[in-house]
């Protein structure tokens, strides 16, 4: 029997997974977490809106009944891609296809005091962190015997998640400044050296965004960056200093650690550069996905730029290196990946979504682009979840209605209503 070992339980790893397992392959998947997150929706755990749990699967849950799949919880220490060994705290283990789906790490680019100081939003437990750190905060700013301080969230970069913490942050203060809850002056401050919101989208939803976030107060400032992070400062590019404890990270991503072990010279970003069909050039049964690779996009004439760091193409390349995995296994030839574009979209906050629709980025705003957000993340979390539909009624509810003030200092917050099967609560 042919078998795998598949580096990281993510988007990636799980759709690869699950691909050979279908198809006689046996599979070891390794990850650090007993669970598989669902990064699109951390925010929202950031902001009290959802508990951790409603983010995050089990691993063994998401592959029960999958007998080919041994789901393993360990650190993966070292990567030997060239004899296709992986090794953890229980020692080496070695296959006949290696599939290295190790995602992303935060990048802090060398500034001083942000790996120490600042909250990245990149797995559950940076938004735990980050969500104890904000109710802490807001409790402060809520109780009428405190100081009444003024309180400013710094967010270091303009893109998706920069973005939508954001609106969530400025929604949440907001509503509790609304209700009489509020006590301070609680502020937003996003800045981004560059000079557009969601860069990689169109001016039309570069001027949304802004035209939104403003809306509901935060201040953006362009042509800035953060330099140095303190405890309790950040300093701007520009000079001046913020008094602030909290600098949420949004400022980049690069590949993760693990990567510089396996011996393969990294390419852009430290991430790993695959042919088109998904291999590592000049090993024998290595693949990598997901945000850990640096995918060609050979599309339609395209210039074999690098697919972006999304979820949509972690999916569907996961599952395309199974395929040929298994293709190889038959002996038949393998193919280059063929990425279908579905767009690309973001949440700002109530009512106030962005779609571009496919290759050809058609605009779409309000409503109907929050219709095009919920199908795209709906396929995204079926990979890894079969009750699409109470992520379906949550999020409708959420967009909807404003609930920007359940927060869990009210013991209030919100829930998709998950089967919660005792075997469905991850162990965070
Ligand atoms: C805040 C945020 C919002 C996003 N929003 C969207 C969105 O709206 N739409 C969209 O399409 N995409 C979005 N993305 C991007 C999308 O989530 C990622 O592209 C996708 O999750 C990548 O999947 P992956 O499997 O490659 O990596 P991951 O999902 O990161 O999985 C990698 C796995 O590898 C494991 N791992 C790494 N190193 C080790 C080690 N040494 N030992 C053991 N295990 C290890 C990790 O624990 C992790 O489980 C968002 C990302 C973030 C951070």
């Amino acid at each position: 029997m042919t078998t795998a070992i598949i580096v990281g339980g993510g988007m990636a790893g799980v759709a690869c997974a699950s691909e050979l397992a279908d198809h006689d392959v046996n599979v070891t998947l390794i990850d650090r977490n007993n669970y598989t997150q669902f990064q699109p929706l951390l925010y929202q755990v950031a902001s009290s809106q959802l508990p951790a749990e409603d983010v995050a699967r089990p691993l063994a849950t998401a592959f029960a009944g999958q007998d080919r799949v041994a789901v393993v919880t360990a650190e993966i220490t070292g990567i030997d891609a060239a004899t296709r060994t992986v090794t953890t705290p229980d020692g080496p283990v070695t296959a006949d296809y290696l599939v290295i789906a190790a995602g992303s790490q935060a990048n802090f680019f060398g500034v001083p005091g942000a790996a120490e100081h600042a909250f990245p939003l990149y797995t559950v437990q940076d938004a735990r962190r980050l969500r104890r750190h904000l109710r802490d905060r807001l409790r402060v700013l809520c109780d009428p015997a405190g100081d009444g301080a003024p309180y400013t969230v710094v967010i270091c970069g303009g893109g998706p998640t920069g973005v939508e913490t954001a609106g969530a942050l400025a929604e949440l203060f907001g509503a509790l400044k609304e209700q009489g809850t509020l006590h301070g002056e609680a502020t937003v401050r996003l800045v981004d050296h560059g000079h557009a919101l969601l860069k990689p989208f169109t001016d039309k939803t570069h001027e949304y965004a802004l035209a939104k976030l403003t809306e509901k107060g935060v201040q953006v400032t362009f042509g800035v960056a953060v330099s140095a992070v303190g405890a309790d400062t950040a300093t701007l590019s520009d000079g001046t200093t913020v008094a602030t404890d909290t600098v949420i990270w949004a400022g980049g991503i690069s590949g993760p650690a693990i990567a510089a072990t396996t011996g393969i010279a990294l390419g852009h970003g430290g991430r790993i550069d695959v042919a088109a069909d998904l291999t590592v050039p000049g090993l024998t049964g290595v693949y990598a996905v997901g945000d850990v690779a640096n995918i060609p996009d050979t599309e339609n004439g395209a210039d074999g730029h690098p697919l972006p760091q999304l979820g949509s193409v972690a999916l569907q390349a996961g599952k395309w290196a199974g395929k040929n995995i298994v293709a190889e296994v038959r002996g038949d030839g393998v193919t280059p990946f063929h990425y279908h574009d579905k767009g690309i979209m973001a949440m700002i906050g109530r009512n106030a979504a962005v779609s571009e629709i496919g290759k050809h980025r058609h605009h779409l705003e309000g409503p109907l682009a929050f219709v095009a957000w919920l199908g795209l993340h709906a396929v995204l979390l079926s990979g890894i979840h079969s009750q699409v539909d109470a992520f379906l009624n949550w999020a409708d509810d959420y967009f909807h209605h404003d609930r920007a003030a359940d927060l869990e200092l009210a013991d209030k917050v919100g829930r998709i209503a998950w089967a919660d099967d005792e075997a469905d609560v991850p162990n965070l």
